[in-house]
C-alpha cells in the first residue's frame, strides 16, 4: 500500500439518513437541556433526573459495590459524578469522561442592590473569561440560590419561563459613543458598567412615613424581594445568583446544521457525557464520568477539579468494593486509570483567519475533536498527553467509525488556554483532551455543530464501554 495521507473530513458526508436523524433528535434533546440547566447547580438536578430515571442511586445507598452497580455522587449542588462497576477489578483502574458544567456569566457583588438616578441596580462581577462588550443591550435572566441566615435555601429562576421579565445592561448610543468607540474593544466596557438594571418604579411613601428614604425604587426592589422571596438585603451576601443571557437556544442555518446556544462551553461536552454513561451496558473497566464546576476560574474550590471530591469518592469506593481497604489500592485505581477531558476547542473562523494555523486547526463538522496539548506559550501549563495514549484513542475511535479530527487551539504564540486535564493527570493517569469545536467560543451565544456534538457523544460512549 502507498503512503496514505491523513485528512478531515466533514462528519455530514459519512452520515446516512438515518444517522442524520438521529443527530437531528439526539441534538434535539441537548437543546432542550441547554435551556432546562442553564448553571452548574441546575445542570446537576437535571443530571439527578437522568440518572435516577436510569437506575443510577446516590452511593450513599449502598453497602457494598459490585459488577453492574451505578451510582452517582453529588459534590455541594455543584458537581457530580455518576459511575457503572465494570467486569474487571476496581484496580485496574477507571475510564473517566471529565468535564466542566461552569460557564463564562457575571455574578454579583457581595452587596449589590443600590439606587442611581431613579434605577435599580445590581453591581456585579463577571466569572470567567468573557469579552465585556458581547454582554450589553442582549435579554439576561437571573438564576441561583439565596441562603438565608437559617439555611433556608431560596431559588430564584427568573427570565427564561415564557411571560417572564428579564434584566439588563445598557450600552452607549452610538451618537454620543464617538470617545467610546475610540477606545481599545478591551476597554469599551469595563467591568464596572457590567451592572445589571434590575427596576425601575419608585416605592410610594407608606403609611405613617414622614419623609421618604431617597431611595425608593432601591426600596421597592427590597419590598418585591421579601414579598415574592422572603429575603432582606442582607441575605443578597449569601447567595449564589448568576447573571445569564436570557436566550434559548436555537436551530442555525437553512439546514439547521448548527445549534447555537449560551453555554456550549462545556454543556456541549458534559451533556454527551451523561447521555454516554445513560447508554452505556457491562462496561469492561468501570466507567465514570466527572462533571465538576469552577474550570473557568481555574479549577480552584472544594468543587473545581483540584478538590479531593474526586479522589475520595474514589477511596469510598475501593472501602465499598474491597474486604481489606487500603491507600495502595487506591492509589493504584486512580494511577491505573485512563480519562477523556471534555473540553472544547476553538473552530477555524472564516472571519478571523488571521489567528489559525489553517492545517492544524478543527473545523465545525469534522467530528469530535482529540487535542494532544493546550497551554500558552510552548504549551506552557499543558498536561501533554503521550503518543501511546493519542495512538490508543485513534484506534479505538477508528474501530467504532466515530468521526473525529485534531488541531490546536489557534497559531503558535496567538494565544491558548487550558482544561481540567492537567489536573486528572497529576494523578499519573493517561489523560487526552476531547471535545467539540466551538465557534464564538465564551461569547452569550455560541455555535455548534450538531454532528460534532453527536460525534462527542458516540466518542465518549465507546470510551467507557470498551
Ligand atoms: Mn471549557
Ligand atoms: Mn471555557
Amino acid at each position: 500500500m502507498k503512503g496514505k495521507e491523513y485528512k478531515q473530513v466533514n462528519g455530514w458526508l459519512e452520515m446516512e439518513d438515518v444517522e442524520r436523524e438521529e443527530i437531528f433528535s439526539f441534538n434535539k434533546d441537548y437543546a432542550e437541556f441547554l435551556d432546562d440547566y442553564r448553571t452548574e447547580r441546575e445542570f446537576v438536578k437535571g443530571a439527578i433526573g437522568l440518572l435516577e430515571a436510569e437506575g443510577f442511586k446516590n452511593l450513599e445507598e449502598f453497602t457494598e459495590l459490585k459488577k453492574g452497580d451505578k451510582f452517582y455522587k453529588v459534590n455541594r449542588d455543584k458537581a457530580i459524578l455518576a459511575a457503572i462497576v465494570g467486569e474487571k477489578p476496581l484496580e485496574e483502574g477507571l475510564r473517566i469522561v471529565g468535564s466542566h458544567i461552569d460557564s463564562p456569566r457575571i455574578d454579583l457583588k457581595p452587596t449589590p442592590l443600590y439606587e442611581d438616578s431613579e434605577l435599580a441596580y445590581f453591581s456585579t462581577h463577571y466569572y470567567g473569561g468573557i469579552k465585556k462588550y458581547q454582554w450589553v443591550s442582549i435579554p439576561l435572566a437571573l438564576h441561583g440560590v439565596v441562603i438565608k441566615e437559617d439555611g433556608t435555601k431560596v431559588e430564584i429562576n427568573i427570565g427564561d419561563k415564557e411571560g417572564d421579565p428579564v434584566f439588563y445592561i445598557s450600552d452607549l448610543l452610538p451618537h454620543l459613543g464617538k470617545d467610546q468607540m475610540a477606545k481599545k474593544m478591551s476597554e469599551g466596557i469595563t467591568g464596572e458598567q457590567l451592572r445589571l438594571i434590575i427596576g425601575s418604579i419608585p416605592a410610594r411613601k407608606k403609611d405613617g412615613e414622614e419623609k421618604d428614604s431617597g431611595k425608593k425604587v432601591k426600596s421597592a426592589v427590597l419590598d418585591y424581594l421579601f414579598e415574592e422571596y422572603g429575603i432582606s438585603e442582607e441575605d443578597l451576601i449569601s447567595c449564589e445568583l448568576q447573571i445569564v443571557p436570557a436566550l434559548k437556544s436555537r436551530d442555525v442555518g437553512f439546514d439547521r446544521g448548527l445549534l447555537a446556544a449560551y453555554g456550549h462551553d462545556d454543556r456541549v461536552c458534559s451533556y454527551p457525557a451523561l447521555r454516554a454513561i445513560l447508554d452505556v451496558e457491562n462496561p469492561v473497566y468501570t466507567a465514570m464520568v466527572l462533571l465538576v464546576d469552577k474550570e473557568e476560574i481555574g479549577s480552584m474550590g472544594n468543587t473545581g477539579m483540584q478538590s479531593h471530591f474526586f479522589e475520595n469518592t474514589v477511596a469510598e469506593m475501593v472501602n465499598l468494593t474491597y474486604e481489606n481497604y487500603s491507600d495502595l489500592l487506591v492509589r493504584k485505581t486512580i494511577e491505573n486509570s485512563k480519562c477523556l477531558s471534555g473540553d472544547v476547542n476553538a473552530a477555524y473562523d472564516p472571519n478571523f483567519p488571521e489567528v489559525y494555523a489553517k492545517d492544524n486547526t478543527p473545523y465545525l463538522g469534522k467530528g469530535v475533536v482529540i487535542t494532544k496539548y493546550t497551554g500558552a506559550r510552548g504549551k506552557g501549563g499543558s498536561s501533554e498527553a503521550t503518543a501511546e495514549f493519542v495512538a490508543e484513542i485513534r484506534g479505538l475511535f477508528n474501530n467504532a467509525g466515530v468521526i473525529w479530527q485534531t488541531g490546536e487551539l489557534g497559531k503558535v504564540d496567538q494565544g491558548g488556554g487550558g482544561t481540567i486535564a492537567q489536573f486528572l493527570a497529576n494523578y499519573n493517569m493517561d489523560v487526552l483532551d476531547c471535545g467539540p469545536a466551538v465557534l464564538s467560543m465564551h461569547a452569550p451565544y455560541e455555535l455548534v455543530s450538531k454532528v460534532d456534538v453527536y460525534n462527542t457523544y458516540l466518542a465518549y460512549q465507546v470510551f467507557l464501554e470498551k
